[in-house]
């Protein structure tokens, strides 16, 4: 582990990193004032957005860089560690003059290999923290791709925030989370730190505290939570900032969970009931083996007649009666339809074939 590495450190420790501060810096009173809020809570690194990207133009764009000498003056009165967003070349030398400690590259220029070039470029050899933002479509080889463009500038200390997908239709979510994503990005880059930007995610405060769960579930290392102490009359993402005491209290509720069973016996109960899991998982492959051997036979007698592959009444008759047993056997509406929508779609698969 490197020295000077307190957000390591503090990982390490079992607690994950708390990562707050408003989505943009503002005045100088403002970033001071959430600042010192902040110094009494679980929070190590004060975030700050000094360069905006809005999605449309006409929108507060950021302060730009006299911002920065106010972060160093939070860095001096609170101890807490700075970090901003950097999107070009030209911030990152910003950021490297005024000694900001953590760099991160947001959702919008992780999506551009040549942008993410240009700042590793300028951070060669240097020791600072960076942290990288998924790209706002969920593309897991381009997440990945800008950690490496930082590894072979040889940047050793690299973070991955996960912040959500962007979607066309509108969930419950402002960014899909598709938890998949970072689980795949863990097991691919075990040695970089997760980190979940709930904020982002949720586009509203009210789901907070339960994705800030979710991601402790999934051993994530630490939380980045947009907060200000007026979220309402926030600059730049008013809708989903919290108070510092918000803050401070999810970071009380939430349950940080050890990364494995403690004793024998316990030990001996989960292998008993992994036992149980894939004995059933094998029978779930059996059972769906048989039923695309059936889709093949009806496949063939649906080419015999000239009949076309999809049958779509049938297929709505199917989902609606699964929906209802499933919810009857405590299963989500939502599960049984995309589990149903990918045995249908292998299905096809299986009638298309030629023999
Ligand atoms: C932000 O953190 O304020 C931000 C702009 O985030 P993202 O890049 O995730 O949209
Ligand atoms: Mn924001």
């Amino acid at each position: 582990m490197e020295k000077n590495n307190k957000w390591l450190v503090n990982m390490a420790l079992g607690h994950p990193l708390v990562i707050a501060g408003p989505c943009s810096a503002e005045t100088e009173d403002q970033v001071l004032k959430i600042a010192h809020q902040l110094k009494g809570t679980d929070t190590t690194v004060f975030r700050a957005g000094v360069w905006k990207p809005r999605t449309r133009p006409g929108h507060f764009e950021g302060v730009g860089k006299i911002a920065l000498p106010w972060l160093q003056r939070v860095k001096k009165e609170t101890g807490l560690l700075i970090a901003i967003e950097v999107a070009n070349a030209n911030h990152v030398k910003l950021a490297l003059k005024y000694d900001i400690d953590i760099l991160w590259i947001g959702a919008r220029t992780t999506v551009n290999p040549f942008a993410v070039q240009e700042i590793a470029d300028v951070l060669k050899n240097t020791n600072k923290i960076v942290l990288v933002k998924n790209p706002i479509n969920p593309d897991l080889e381009l997440w990945i791709g800008a950690i490496e463009r930082l590894q072979k500038v040889n940047i050793k200390n690299l973070g991955a925030i996960h912040r959500g997908f962007s979607t066309y239709r509108k969930s419950k979510y402002r960014n899909n989370p598709k938890w998949q994503i970072p689980i795949d990005f863990k097991n691919r880059l075990p040695n970089v730190p997760m980190i979940c930007d709930p904020s982002h995610i949720c586009g509203e405060r009210e789901g907070i505290l339960d994705v800030s769960q979710t991601a402790l579930d999934l051993q994530f290392n630490g939380l980045m939570l947009e907060t200000h102490f007026n979220p309402d009359k926030a600059w730049s993402d008013a809708k989903q900032q919290i108070t510092p005491t918000r803050l401070d209290e999810i970071i009380k509720i939430l349950k940080v969970r050890k990364s494995s069973f403690e004793g024998q016996e316990s030990k001996e109960e989960l292998e008993k009931l992994r036992k149980q899991i894939d004995l059933i998982d094998h029978k779930i492959l059996e059972i769906l083996a048989d039923r695309m051997k059936i889709a093949k036979k009806i496949g063939l007698e649906k080419k015999k007649k000239n009949v076309a592959v999809l049958q779509q009444t049938r297929w709505n008759e199917i989902i609606k009666k699964s929906i209802k047993k499933g919810k009857n056997l405590g299963l989500s509406t939502d599960f049984v339809k995309k589990f149903y929508k990918t045995i249908h779609q292998e299905s096809i698969n299986h009638q298309k074939t030629k023999n």
